[in-house]
């Protein structure tokens, strides 16, 4: 953990290797920035909303080098969909689903629509901020990565070297 000042810059915060990669910003719950959308940020909400995101919980999360952002994202809602105790509808139905649907994309070459559909029929349904957070994470990664979107509905990763499709 560390205490940075409001207005430091985010890349005396981060390595240099860290600013060459996808942030998560925010915490799971939060949003992906592209590493172009890092140079000259500060650890200031005003800069950070201009940019389209939230510093949320104050965590930062830079993908691994040679990890794909879809695949991390997939893991992460399959994570989060796990988390509830499925009293509510988006949470007993809506996120599994997005998990499922996310599953497809990225490791099957699924289409991106059922999962944009997804993240508006879960947002502000629940009784409290589970599934809006898990939408919000979703749709940074379509909207950031819309490459990587298009690369895994044809069944094609570039950037997990970990990840083979069948
Ligand atoms: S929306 Fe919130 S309160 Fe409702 S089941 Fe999901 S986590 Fe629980």
């Amino acid at each position: 953990m560390r205490e940075v000042a409001f207005g430091t810059p985010l890349a005396d915060v981060l390595s240099g290797a860290e600013m060459a990669q996808p942030l998560l910003l925010g915490g799971y719950h939060g949003t992906w920035l592209r590493p172009s959308q890092l140079k000259g940020l500060a650890v200031s909400r005003k800069d950070i909303a201009a940019a389209g995101a939230s510093i949320g919980a104050g965590v930062l999360l830079p993908l691994a080098e040679g990890w794909c952002p879809l695949v991390r994202t997939a893991a992460l809602v399959d994570y989060l969909a796990g988390q509830s105790a499925g009293r509510c509808g988006p949470c007993r139905n809506g996120l599994p689903a997005m998990a499922e649907a996310l599953r497809d994309l990225v490791h099957r070459g699924g289409p991106a629509g059922r999962v944009e559909e997804l993240c508006g029929l879960v947002t502000r349904r629940g009784a409290c901020a589970h599934p809006d957070g898990t939408a919000r994470l979703v749709a940074s990664m379509l909207a950031r990565f819309p490459d990587e979107v298009d690369s895994h509905a044809l069944g094609i990763c570039r950037g997990n070297r970990r990840e083979v499709f069948a």
